[in-house]
């Protein structure tokens, strides 16, 4: 029997060790999207304790606490940080076979050096030990990328947000890439016209462009786009129930944008012609920057209207969603494709019955002037664990080339996630010493390592030019 978590963790043979070993686990790390605050990272904060860094904002964690019964008042509600913890620790033995449970304690191993099984029994000790290490330098939100050797990470980032922080951490001569990335879905969220209005108020302030008309609007957004570009930025992401790729022409946009603008209310054809007009707009801007533009399809968000009232939105009451993808993706690329304006494109797929789907779909839109240009993301989100990742490689490997992926990211408001990197890679390192093993593929380690590293870093290296 093997020991929980060990040094050959999920590499189940020699060669998938030797792989991991020999080629995986010295890359650096390209961490292209993620949610982590880049104003905590400015003033290179430290964590007062475990909770903060682990339970304020980890909804993974808050939806198994939901599930083990645990009261909201211990969860996101007024307790106290240890008495969260408490509660965390007691429902951890019971997160077994879900990815929190790996992640936990590989995140102990890697962090703290704690090997033990977090439990109602080992939770004090475990909650001083990790708190109280948290609070050295050595513990600075900065060392803890150093320490997991991240060269450079993207950060999600709104077109109104004055990227303050990101100055501040070029300045002040941070090593490590904190670059922001655009996205602008508030800007084309025309679901409730007073929010969007809300939107243009303050996008005209921070712009400094009074928006009149549509034209206003757009020269206003692009300031913002050309702005992120000077600091750096150079990829867009959008998260969309699916894309939308309506007919429409520039007229009926212009006049559904005065409409909305007047508060008046628009039609359903309207709402999907304009999101549609504003994705082509947005990936035309991405393109003459040589951007590299990302998709998040396939969220079924905030389906508990009691708990969005009270806890607000990206709390954990999301699900997959069973959006109809193929065609309207389709046809939105081909659109851009057709008049020569496709930028770098990455799809990140929610729904693993579109795997293949998503797998076949960039094929259609490779053009041979960049390796892998349009990419299926990694398994994200409900994807992020050892099967939903097995299941994106493995419909990459099928259908199009797994060599030339850009490989994995967190995507992750914590930064503590970064093991997930090596769970990936670990993962990446059994599935081709498995094969290799098998008589499948050749017993060529130095060739099939060049591919492993390629994947974990080199590829991404090559694609965003970071
Ligand atoms: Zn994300």
């Amino acid at each position: 029997m093997k020991k929980f978590i060990d040094e050959n963790f999920l590499l189940k043979s020699k060669t998938a060790q030797d792989l991991y070993y020999g080629y995986a686990k010295a890359m650096p790390i390209i961490d292209y999207h993620n949610h982590l605050s880049p104003e905590q990272i400015a003033n290179d904060i430290n964590f007062e304790n475990i909770t903060q860094a682990w339970l304020y904002g980890d909804h993974y964690k808050w939806r198994a606490m939901r599930a083990n019964g645990v009261p909201e008042k211990y969860i996101t509600g007024d307790a106290t940080d240890y008495e969260k913890f408490e509660h965390w620790a007691a429902t951890v033995p019971f997160t077994l076979r879900n990815p929190l449970f790996h992640w936990t304690h590989l995140e102990l191993q890697r962090y703290f050096d704690i090997n033990k099984i977090l439990s109602p029994e080992t939770a004090k000790e475990i909650y001083d030990e990790c708190s109280a290490r948290l609070k050295t330098p050595e513990y600075s939100v900065k060392n803890l990328l150093r320490k997991m050797n991240v060269k450079a990470l993207c950060t999600t980032d709104d077109p109104i947000d004055s990227l303050e922080f990101h100055k501040k951490i070029i300045e002040d001569g941070f090593e490590i890439k904190v670059l922001p990335a655009f996205r602008p879905d508030k800007a084309m969220n025309v679901d409730d016209v007073a929010v969007f209005n809300a939107y243009v108020n303050k996008l005209q302030e921070v712009s400094n462009i009074l928006i009149a008309s549509f034209d206003d609007y757009l020269q206003a957004l692009k300031s913002r786009h050309d702005f992120f570009h000077e600091m750096g930025c150079c990829v867009s992401d959008h998260g969309l129930e699916q894309i939308y790729s309506a007919d429409y022409n520039e007229a009926e946009i212009k006049n559904i944008f005065r409409k909305l603008t007047a508060s008046e209310s628009i039609s359903q054809p309207e709402n999907i012609k304009f999101k549609s007009a504003m994705l082509v707009i947005f990936a035309q801007w991405d393109h003459e920057k040589n951007w590299v533009q990302q998709y998040h399809l396939g969220a079924l968000r905030n389906n508990n209207t009691r708990a969005l009232k009270t806890l607000g939105a990206d709390t954990g009451w999301d699900s997959i969603g069973d959006f109809s993808q193929g065609k309207q993706l389709s046809k939105f690329l081909d659109k851009l494709d057709t008049t020569n304006q496709l930028a770098k494109t990455i799809l990140y797929n929610l729904n693993p019955a579109d795997n293949e789907l998503i797998a076949t779909m960039t094929g259609n839109f490779n053009d041979g002037s960049v390796a892998g240009k349009i990419q299926f993301g990694s398994g994200w989100w409900f994807m992020d664990q050892k099967d939903g990742m097995t299941k994106q490689i493995n419909a990459l490997s099928n259908m199009g080339l797994l060599s030339k992926f850009v490989g994995m990211l967190t995507d992750s408001r914590s930064f503590m996630s970064y093991p997930r990197h090596e769970y990936f890679r670990r993962i990446l390192c059994n599935l081709f010493g498995e094969e290799i093993e098998n008589g499948e593929l050749p017993d060529n380690q130095e060739w099939v390592g060049k591919i492993i590293e390629d994947i974990c870093y080199n590829n991404a290296r090559e694609y965003f030019r970071f």
